[in-house]
């Protein structure tokens, strides 16, 4: 047990105060860390297009309710608390499970069997995150140690990198696949390194935007493509069917596109929450044999791989970097398609 060190009394914190209103700055008490609780000092936290679902969401449409501190791409060092000496410095596994469950005790809190009961869904999304100067995690088993990598890059790793990781563990690829990756954001630009730096997959990228396709080129992808009326067709002809197709959008286009270039047997991975619709009848618009799934970020063991991959040259995620201060501004810029990678969030 390390003693509470932080002389801090106050953190400045981005604060959801209720469904419907803009995230506010506030300046909150600095948590004590009690029982297996550990005091994190934030150095970076990522922002993710889920915190614009969470600010758009309808009262009632998320399992759990404002106030809490955004923000569930954190890393940062350790201030006080179980398991960890201060000072060690660490990403946080952000999907806070039961912790009893047979899927926690395995590191799996984002598949945790009590998640409806509990009413968050893990750092920053109804529990306070990391777009704070401080964050008070659970459990030490939630902490992946990160040595010396920058916390920028940790940061957005715990979802930008997780996420894609898991989704793409999750397939069975052959030598010879053919993989597309719609929305080259936070996490396609990732995923693209990931497919290339596990899997021989040839990797085929669509965005709507030029700039965004210019960085799936510079991460990876062998072929990329403008979303544009006759995508489906080019990508059809190119790949002669993909085995998977990783949407990160999740819009009715794009669920529309990914059905439409799957070969039979193929993949639909559906990660991105746009809320469109995809119809699933026999015959329909997915191929034979098809499988569609729904992922959600991963476990704490695939982060520390996550980790690794990063530490040893494998990905680097692009940011753009904002003080903490100037979050308002961040946020309008991710709104407005204009974030390139990921917008990353200094406490200072
Ligand atoms: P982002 O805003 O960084 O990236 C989205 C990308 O999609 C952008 O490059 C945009 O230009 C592109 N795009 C938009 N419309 C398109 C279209 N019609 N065709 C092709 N490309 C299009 O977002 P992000 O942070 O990478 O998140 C992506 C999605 O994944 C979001 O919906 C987010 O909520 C979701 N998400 C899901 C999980 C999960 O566990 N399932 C985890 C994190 C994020
Ligand atoms: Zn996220
Ligand atoms: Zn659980």
């Amino acid at each position: 047990m390390v003693s509470a060190v932080s002389a801090v009394r106050k953190t400045r914190a981005l604060r959801l105060p209720a469904w419907g209103e803009p995230p506010a700055l506030a300046d909150v008490d600095v948590p004590e860390p009690t029982g297996s609780e550990v005091l994190v000092r934030v150095e970076a936290a990522g922002i993710c297009h889920s915190d614009l679902h969470v600010l758009d969401a309808a009262p009632g449409a998320l399992p759990y309710r404002p106030p809490f501190t955004l923000g569930h791409e954190i890393a940062g060092h350790v201030v006080a608390g179980s398991g960890f000496e201060a000072g060690e410095r660490v990403a946080v596994h952000g999907p806070w499970g039961c912790g009893t469950c047979r899927r926690c005790a395995v590191g799996e809190d984002n598949y945790c069997d009590r998640r409806a009961e509990l009413g968050w869904a893990g750092a920053g999304l109804g529990r306070d995150g990391g777009m704070a100067g401080h964050v008070l995690v659970p459990h030490a088993r939630h902490l992946v140690p990160i040595g010396d990598l920058d916390a920028t890059q940790a940061a957005p790793l715990t979802d930008a990198g997780l996420t894609p990781y898991h989704a793409v563990a999750r397939l069975r690829l052959g030598d010879d696949a053919s993989v597309v990756v719609v929305g080259v954001g936070g996490l396609g630009h990732v995923a693209i390194q990931i497919l290339r730096a596990v899997t021989k997959a040839r990797v085929f990228a669509v965005d709507v935007r030029e700039d965004a396709l210019s960085l799936a080129g510079r991460s990876g992808a062998h072929r990329t493509l403008l979303a544009r009326a006759d995508t489906e067709t080019v990508l059809r002809r190119e790949t002669g069917g993909a085995d998977a197709v990783l949407d990160f959008v999740g819009s009715d286009p794009t669920l529309r596109l990914s059905a439409g270039v799957l070969r039979p047997g193929g993949d639909l991975v559906l990660v991105g929450s746009g809320g469109g619709k995809l119809t699933i009848t026999k015959p329909g618009p997915l191929p034979q044999g098809a499988s569609v799934s729904l992922p959600f970020w991963g476990g704490s063991r695939e982060l520390a791989e996550v980790i690794a991959l990063a530490r040893t040259g494998g990905i680097r995620v692009e940011t753009e970097l904002f003080p903490l201060a100037d979050a308002g501004e961040a946020f309008d810029r991710l709104r407005a398609g204009r974030v390139l990678g990921r917008a990353v969030l200094l406490p200072g």
